[in-house]
């Protein structure tokens, strides 16, 4: 495994640095682009770092996961009445198709998708209760008590979130909210401002490569059926609007965010992660995605 990182990790180095940083979050527009680390961990625990693996990045819309897995715990099919699942299409912020499909999001990993499962989290607690029972479970899955949220970054994207509270209101007025939307804002920022490494986010995905199973904590997280599920979703809108061209070039679900990393799972074998913080025009790692790619073609793992 090793092997098969540093060989696919070396013929992208071209890449690294490239890409457009996401700056319209002001605290993640000072990162330096040039990190690049990337971890794989099997089903049996044996796991690989390659470049900056242990240093902590803000996973962003990789935390939609967590979201929509307590959510499916929570409240199981009962979600699809208020989200769809379906490829959007469109950017991940986009309020056009919104207003077009009455406040019913395309699917739960674009913002408005995430912000509808932030509200059902809430369950008419405090934005600090629900955060710490999300951010325990994220401590859970990972085996780490050390992992938590980076307040600079939440605090930056909370005072800068005019987009997201576009799309938040717009949901309230086809009564898709039902919380305060400033206490929807604050958990959803918040969940996106959590800090992980590459190692970090592997052991936490694990259970999804396990058909819902943690092998090495001996746990089951989620039926077999909704981990599957989660990974169609992943495998069909895990990239946004360049779901499509992921799915062609790694064909294996994974899930992006804008701080650069990029989680992939590869079922009943293991995941791999990714991070460097250069963008292309979709919002995905650069480098990510091309490491990504060479990775799936040096190893040979797909689902297709
Ligand atoms: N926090 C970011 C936002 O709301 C998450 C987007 C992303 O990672 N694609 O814009």
């Amino acid at each position: 495994m090793q092997q098969i990182l540093e060989t696919a990790c070396k013929s992208i180095q071209d890449k690294i640095g490239t890409g457009q940083i996401a700056n319209y979050i002001p605290a993640l527009a000072r990162i330096n682009p040039k990190h690049f680390g990337a971890s794989i961990l099997s089903l049996d625990g044996e796991v690989s770092n390659y470049g900056d693996s242990k240093v902590l990045f803000s996973i962003q819309s990789i935390s939609k996961v967590f979201s929509l897995t307590l959510v499916l715990r929570m409240i199981g099919d009962e979600l699809w009445k208020r989200v769809h699942h379906e490829p959007s299409g469109n950017a991940f912020n986009s309020i056009v198709q919104l207003e077009m499909e009455r406040g019913i999001p395309r699917n739960p990993f674009i913002n408005a998708g995430a912000l509808v499962l932030s509200d059902i989290l809430l369950k008419n607690k405090s934005p600090e209760i629900c955060l710490s029972e999300v951010l325990s479970f994220i401590q859970d899955v990972s085996r780490d008590p050390s992992i938590g949220i980076d307040t600079e970054v939440a605090e930056s994207e909370i005072s800068t979130a005019h987009r997201n509270a576009s799309l938040a209101n717009f949901m309230k007025s086809c009564q898709n909210i039902e919380h305060e939307v400033a206490a929807v804002l604050e958990t959803y920022c918040s969940l996106c401002a959590v800090s992980m490494n590459c190692e970090q986010l592997c052991r936490a995905f694990l259970y999804l490569a396990g058909e819902g199973f943690d092998p090495i904590a001996k746990k089951r997280i989620i039926s077999p059926e909704m981990a599957r599920r989660i990974n169609s979703i992943m495998m069909l809108c895990g990239h946004y609007d360049a779901s499509g061209d992921f799915a062609y070039r790694v064909g294996l679900p994974g899930k992006s965010g804008v701080g650069g990393g990029i989680v992939v799972v590869v079922p009943e074998v293991g995941v791999i992660t990714v991070w460097s913080p250069g963008l292309n025009q979709n919002g995905n790692s650069l480098a990510g995605t091309a490491a990504l790619e060479a990775i799936a073609k040096v190893s040979n793992w797909n689902i297709l």
